[in-house]
Order: C-alpha cells, then structure tokens, then sequence
C-alpha cells in the first residue's frame, strides 16, 4: 500500500489550524511555535479580564488526535527544500512531501528615547497574560495606536481595572482607513465615555517608567505602556532557507514559494507586492493552501476585507473604500454613512447597525 503523503505546516495559527484541518488522506503534522494547542487569537483580549487561555482553544487535543494531525511544539528554523527537510530550533528535522508556511506576523514597535525599561504588545496568549499581570498593580495605562487592536485593548483594560486608561494616536481622527471624520468621533464619544481617553494627533517623543511624552508637550500617565502599531510578517524561516521574500513571503495566486512542494499562507505572506493581517485571509489563504497541496486547481483572490469592531456595547462596521460623496442616516445612536463616487456605492460606515450589515454590504460596488 503507498503511503500517505506527509505534510508538515509550520506555525499552529489561524492559517495554519485552517489548513491542517482541510488536509484528507494525508499524515499531517503541524510545528506549532507556542506552548498552546491552537486557540481563537482574536480572543486574546479576554484574557486581560481574567479568561484561562485554555477556554479559547479551538479544539481539544482529542480532536487533533481523531483526525490524526500531530502536534510538535517547537519552533522551525530551516527548510531544506533539496531534501525537503524541516529543521527544528532543537536539533531535530521533520521530512515532509509539502510544507506550509504559515508563520503569522509579529507586533511592530516604537523606539522612543527617554530610558522606558518595560513595553508590551499584544499578539499571542503569552503577551495577553503579562498584560494582565502587569496591570493588575498598575495606576495607569497607555497604549500608542487607536487601530481596531489599539481600541479593544483599550476598552478591555478599561473594564477590567479601575485605572486611567489612554490611547495615543497620531492621525487626525480614529481608524482613518475605516471611518469618515464623525463617525470616528462617535466611537470617540463612546469610549471617552467608557474612561479611555483619546489622544488623536498625538505624536509621542519620548517614554520614562511612568510616562509617554507628547511632540506637543503633554504628558499622558503610563505605568504600563503597550504598543499597537501594526505587524511585521514572520519570514526569517524563509529567508534562512533561501526562499524568495519582500515585505512577507513571496508566493503566487497558487500559494506556491519559489520553493518546491512549500506553500505559505497567512500574515507572513506577499502576495502581488501585498501583505494582509486579517483573520479572514489567513483562513482563505489556509483553504487554499491546503487545496493546492491536495492537487486542486487554486486561483487565490483575496477577498474585500470588511472592518467589525465591538467597543463595550457599541457595533461599528466599515466596509470597501471610505472616500467620495457622503450620505448619512442617523437616528439616535444608529448612524449609517454611505460613501459614493461616480454614482456607485464604494464604501460604507454602520454605527449600531447590526441588522442593517448584510443587506449594506451587498451594496458596495453597485450604483446608487
Ligand atoms: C488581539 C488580536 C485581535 C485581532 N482581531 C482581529 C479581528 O477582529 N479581525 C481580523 O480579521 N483579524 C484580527 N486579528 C488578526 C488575526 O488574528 C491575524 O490576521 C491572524 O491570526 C493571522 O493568522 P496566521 O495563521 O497567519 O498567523 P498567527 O495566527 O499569528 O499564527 C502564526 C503562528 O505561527 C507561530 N510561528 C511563528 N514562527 C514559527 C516557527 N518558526 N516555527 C513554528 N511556529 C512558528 C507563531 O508563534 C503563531 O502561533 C487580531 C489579532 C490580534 C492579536
């Protein structure tokens, strides 16, 4: 009888969980790089407010078991794609017929002067639970970036601690790619409301142990600081191993490296000079990988990506292109703002308007 064809898939996030889980008839083994099975990241917030990291698990370990998918946890350092070996930082090496590199992305952040010894990011389990030990005997609390990660961080030690919270951001209002200029003070409003306040053209210069210092003078308390600045994509596997990269991993509408028999997928890929950073394309790109390795025909097209954020009690959706003629609704706390240009419907912003999402959505891209 032949044997199964063995796939290794390096990294046990969300792309990389996808694609295990997709592989039939094959011996699948994923190196996962954290000390975790693989669990929901988009989650990682709750454990902040006290939530054991085990309950955002996305299967037990008997799930990995009765599909036959083994779990290795170790960090990959190599890939010898001549021998199509997988060396591992201790020493051992995996064999593999396909291999997916599904490394994810790290947390971007800030030099400042000023002699801070301590800053946090939030990106794994293990970051969300020094953040929450930290905070626990903190006064106060300041995260630079009101990006979607910034803003549920910042929500989330709001609620959890009775401290001064802050955001720091540097553009003119809150998620300039997501929302219009009112829409942003709206969530603005909200989270003032909420005790998170918010710095908006803030540039910071400098941190001390206690505080962040302003380009403009001011001072905002900082007994913990986190950064939220975006992330980097994780290639160093690649580029140790002599596979083509950029900004992230290279690969084509397949998902192929310039490798044989290696895929990538996720955060850590390129794709047509593009990275991504979005929990909805690492689990494309981890479909369509795991396809691709199966022998299906993949055309991987990205898909619009659409922005949710839930601040406490306040829903806030964005979808397509926040430019051109505005036209607004608003009643109440719901507010939906349509953003039209040359007579089609480009974008959209929904405050409070759950029910109103899929049938707004559906409108991008048709004339108005
Ligand atoms: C708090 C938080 C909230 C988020 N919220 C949203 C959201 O609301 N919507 C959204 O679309 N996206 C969100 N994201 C982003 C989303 O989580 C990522 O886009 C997604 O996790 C990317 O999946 P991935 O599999 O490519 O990488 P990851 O999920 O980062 O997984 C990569 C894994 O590979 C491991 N690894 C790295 N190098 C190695 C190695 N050499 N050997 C072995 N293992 C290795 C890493 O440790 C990690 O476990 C959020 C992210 C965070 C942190």
């Amino acid at each position: 009888m032949e044997s199964l064809k063995k796939v290794a898939v390096i990294g046990g996030g969300i792309a990389g969980a996808q694609a295990a889980s997709l592989l039939k008839g094959m011996d699948v083994t994923i190196i996962a790089g954290e000390s975790y099975l693989p669990y929901y990241r988009m989650r990682i917030g709750e454990i902040i407010s006290g939530k054991d990291p085990q309950t955002l698990l996305m299967h037990p370990s008997s799930w990995y078991e009765d599909k036959g998918i083994r779990i290795i946890h170790g960090r990959a350092e190599r890939i010898d794609a001549s021998a199509c070996r997988i060396e591992l930082s201790d020493g051992s090496s995996i064999d593999y017929d396909y291999a997916i590199i599904a490394t994810g992305s790290e947390a971007r952040t800030l030099s400042l002067p000023g002699g801070r010894k301590e800053s946090f990011v939030l990106r794994s389990a293990d970051d969300a639970i020094s953040l929450r030990r930290a905070l626990s005997s903190a006064d106060s609390f300041a995260v630079i970036g009101g990006g979607l990660l910034g803003l549920e961080l910042a929500m989330e030690a709001a609620q959890s601690f009775s401290i001064p919270v802050s955001v720091v951001e540097s553009a003119e209002h809150l998620l300039p790619r997501q929302l219009d200029r009112d829409s942003a003070a709206a969530v603005q409003a909200y989270l003032q409301g909420k005790g998170v306040e918010v710095l908006t053209s803030a540039e910071t210069s400098s941190a001390d142990d206690s505080f962040v210092y302003l380009k403009d003078g001011r001072r905002i308390p900082a007994a913990v600081l986190a950064f939220s600045v975006g992330v980097i994509p994780s290639k160093d596997i690649a580029e140790k191993s002599g596979i083509k990269s950029g900004k992230g991993i290279i690969v084509d509408h397949h998902l192929m490296t310039s490798a044989p028999r290696v895929y990538a997928a996720g955060d850590a890929v390129e794709l047509d000079g593009r990275t991504f950073g979005l929990a909805l394309h690492a689990r494309e790109m981890g479909t369509a990988a795991a396809k691709a390795v199966m022998g299906e025909e993949v055309e991987y097209i990205p898909s619009e990506p659409s922005a949710l954020l839930k601040i406490g009690g306040m829903d806030v959706a964005s979808f397509g292109t926040i430019d051109g003629e505005m036209r607004v609704e608003a009643d109440g706390n719901r507010r939906r703002t349509l953003f039209i240009r040359d007579g089609i419907v480009k974008g959209a912003v929904l405050i409070n308007d759950k029910a109103g999402m899929m049938a707004v959505k559906e409108m991008i891209g048709k004339p108005f």
